[in-house]
């Protein structure tokens, strides 16, 4: 490796001699000028950001990385809900680098194909549920959702029924950032820039049972939760909807765990309806939830699996679509060209990295170890943290977690005393863990985890004590603002 991998001409690695003692040394201060200077982040306020400066991240090792100040973070958030088994895979790269050098792209397109994406597609066949048999292959979760609403409309329009054109999902739903992707999805932020949703994609209310199950069962709010999917597909007519789309868990919007009843529910309302499902398993497929995918867990059947992160741990960017028997039925058999893919779709080197990852959870046992052992570890040692005084409730499945920061608990979650969003309570936090060496996401008042699939008990461990730190140094914080007793 030269000894400058960054901008050419700027001598942002320090010239020392490098070695395991004397580890790499950044100019932070270069690197982040020039960072403000030319790099527009992915869903950062610019100026907030020049003016902080980012910090630099330049190697990771397991569920560590390494910032260019030295600093050792635990990485709670595996990236990006994506580096399942961890950095510095060796396997990963050398499979990489010898795909690279035997066939570094070829497109799929025109009566071709490449030995990485067919291996693929006959792997991901084999660890999804029974009747898929068929794979799409994408650039991105974003691109795959894409690819969701042009195949779903398809199927309809090949079955003679074009005006099933309408998708359903959810508010504060995450699929993606292009522009049928955030469509899709359900943020406001996203939808308020750029004229979204586009026509034909309308959201009904999330299970979010902290926040809208006051007084009633987990199961009865389920219940009620489904049953806006059927409200809205009676009020636009069962003729109009082509398909729902949700995440088995939701991520982005703060590991929204639903109740037991709420998927069973949705798939009888589907299944009553003919309208197509779609999981949205970016986040909960390879291991995360201990099945390969979360669809197993919960009981449901989807027509179409929306997958990519955890597919290369995030190694090299892959996405794409399980297709279920129903609709790659009708796409094969009635015939003629399905006017659609990416230039990379079926890309070698990251069906190759896909490839050595999925082996790596094979071997390792990752699935196993999530849905037996360090998950309900992991279920056991945050739930503890329910107990502390800033904190309403603290709820996990498999390797994500989250818990809500309050300003006074209640008698159950129902009743505790929220922050004014406006206090940005969960942001106060998420600066006490960035500074003692933690990654957590706040969303809201919500802080979660997700961490990377090779995490150990005594990790598990120290992730608590970390986080059960932050809490205590937040708790103090409030305390002199007088926000909290
Ligand atoms: C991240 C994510 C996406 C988008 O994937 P990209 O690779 O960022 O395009 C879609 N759906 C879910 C559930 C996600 O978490």
């Amino acid at each position: 490796m030269s000894s400058n991998p960054l901008a050419p001409g700027a001598a942002l690695v320090a010239s020392v001699k490098q070695s395991a003692a004397r580890p790499r040394l950044y100019d932070t201060a270069a690197i982040q000028q020039l960072d403000s200077a030319h790099y527009l982040h992915p869903f950062t306020n610019f100026q907030d950001l020049n003016a902080k400066g980012a910090r630099v991240m330049v190697r990771g090792e397991g569920i560590y990385l390494w910032d260019s100040q030295g600093s050792k973070i635990l990485d709670g958030m595996s990236g990006l809900w994506c580096v399942n088994v961890g950095y510095g895979r060796t396997r990963i790269s050398e499979a990489v680098y010898r795909q690279m050098e035997t066939l570094p792209f070829y497109n799929s397109f025109f009566n071709t194909t490449n030995v990485p994406a067919v291996q693929l597609a006959a792997k991901l066949v084999e660890i999804a549920p029974l009747y898929f048999n068929h794979v799409f292959f994408t650039g991105s979760g974003s691109e795959a959702n894409d690819t969701n609403v042009r195949m779903v409309r398809r199927y309809w329009d090949l079955l003679g029924q074009p005006q099933r054109h309408t998708i359903i999902s959810r508010h504060n739903a995450y699929h993606g950032s292009t522009v049928a992707g955030a469509s899709l999805g359900g943020m406001d932020g996203m939808h308020a820039q750029g004229g979204l949703p586009i026509p034909g994609i309308v959201h009904i209310g999330q299970p979010n049972y902290f926040e809208s199950g006051k007084g009633m069962s987990e199961d009865a709010f389920g219940l009620l939760a489904a049953s806006w999917l059927e409200e809205k597909i009676l009020e636009l007519g069962p003729e109009q909807v082509a398909a729902f789309i949700g995440e088995p868990v939701q991520g982005a919007g703060g590991v929204l765990i639903p109740p037991a009843s709420y998927w069973p529910e949705i798939q009888r309302i589907c299944d009553k309806y003919g309208v197509l499902l779609i999981a949205d398993e970016v986040i909960c497929g390879f291991g995360r939830l201990g099945k390969w995918f979360a669809s197993e867990l919960f009981g449901i059947k989807p027509d179409l699996i929306t997958f990519a992160k955890g597919v290369t741990s995030g190694y090299v960017p892959l996405g794409g679509v399980l297709v279920g028997d129903r609709v790659a039925d009708v796409l094969i058999d009635k015939g003629g060209e399905f006017n659609h893919g990416f230039t990379y779709s079926g890309h070698p080197v990251a069906c190759a990295a896909a490839l050595e990852n999925i082996r790596i959870i094979e071997e390792e046992e990752l699935v196993r170890k999530v849905a037996e052992d360090t998950g309900p570890y992991l279920k056991k040692r945050f739930a503890e943290l329910g107990g502390h005084p800033l904190v309403g409730h603290a709820d996990s499945c498999g390797f994500v977690a989250g818990l809500n920061l309050v300003r006074r608990k209640g008698a159950t979650m129902h009743d505790c005393q929220l922050f004014e969003p406006e206090q940005g309570v969960g942001m106060i936090c998420r600066g006490y863990l960035f500074d003692k060496g933690m990654i957590m996401r706040a969303v809201g008042d919500r802080m979660i985890v997700a961490p990377p699939l090779v995490m150990t008990r005594a990790q598990i461990d120290e992730m608590i004590a970390l986080i059960r730190a932050c809490l205590d140094a937040t708790h103090a914080d409030l305390r002199e603002r007088g926000w909290v007793a």
